[in-house]
């Protein structure tokens, strides 16, 4: 991936990669969210796709819905993500 575009091709990049998260590594999406975070890029959605912690894809992670939350335990460090279901 490259790194020295402009902000637009960077938010461009941030996109595909999201796209293609099931095939990244912890320390590629690690990256990915720096950069984001430098350039203001508010990930929202794309944020419930993996690990806050050791970010890792959610894609084999156990997703539960509770009382209008999702939950989502992360399979390799444990780690449990709560998101408002938005019922709108
Ligand atoms: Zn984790």
């Amino acid at each position: 991936m490259m790194w020295k575009l402009n902000k637009k091709g960077l938010k461009k990049e941030i996109l595909l990669f999201f796209k293609e998260i099931d095939s990244k590594s912890p320390k590629e999406i690690q990256k990915v969210k720096k950069v984001a975070m430098k350039i203001n890029f508010p990930l929202k959605e794309k944020r419930k796709l993996f690990c806050d912690k050791c970010f890792s894809p959610h894609l084999a992670s156990k997703v539960k819905i509770k009382k209008g939350f999702k939950i989502i335990k992360c399979k390799k460090c444990g780690k449990v993500s709560r998101w408002k279901i938005n019922s709108s």
